[in-house]
């Protein structure tokens, strides 16, 4: 009796060593290998957010872009706003695409889904860029340099 529960205990053990080892293993996979969505609007950098976080976010002229967390539920309209957001760039699954844009083209949102390190959808007539980058955008330099 007393050796059987010890295995089990043994066993218990191994298997949460091994789901604590996969999850270390997997969030450090998942900070080096899904990179940033890094937005700009013309050469200033608005906003760095990282892929493997799903979410939309709605760019109005002259202002700070909204971040909702989650891409499933998106709209036209921000939250709490009345009028149409100039663009909507959804991150999703570890991509990243233009859902909704009110330029005139249309090209940014036909650019379709974007998943690898240096690609980025551009919305010319808004002057604004979403690219994918191996580090937060912020810093400048820094984020060219390794
Ligand atoms: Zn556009």
């Amino acid at each position: 009796m007393f050796k059987i529960i010890t295995k089990a205990d043994v066993l218990l053990f191994l298997v949460l060593l091994a789901v604590g080892a996969g999850s270390l293993v997997s969030a450090a996979a998942g900070r080096t290998d899904t990179g940033y969505a890094v937005i700009s609007r013309g050469s200033t950098v608005i906003l760095s957010h990282p892929l493997s976080e799903d979410c939309a976010v709605y760019l109005y002229p002259e202002e700070e872009p909204v971040v909702v967390p989650g891409a499933d539920d998106w709209h036209e309209t921000a939250p709490g706003r009345t009028e149409p957001a100039e663009n909507v760039l959804l991150i999703q699954n570890g991509e990243l695409r233009m859902a909704w844009s009110t330029c005139t083209n249309q090209i940014c949102v036909n650019t379709g889904s974007i998943r690898e390190t240096h690609q980025a959808v551009i919305c010319l007539p808004h002057r604004l860029s979403a690219e994918i980058r191996e580090r937060s955008g912020a810093g400048g330099v820094d984020a060219v340099s390794y």
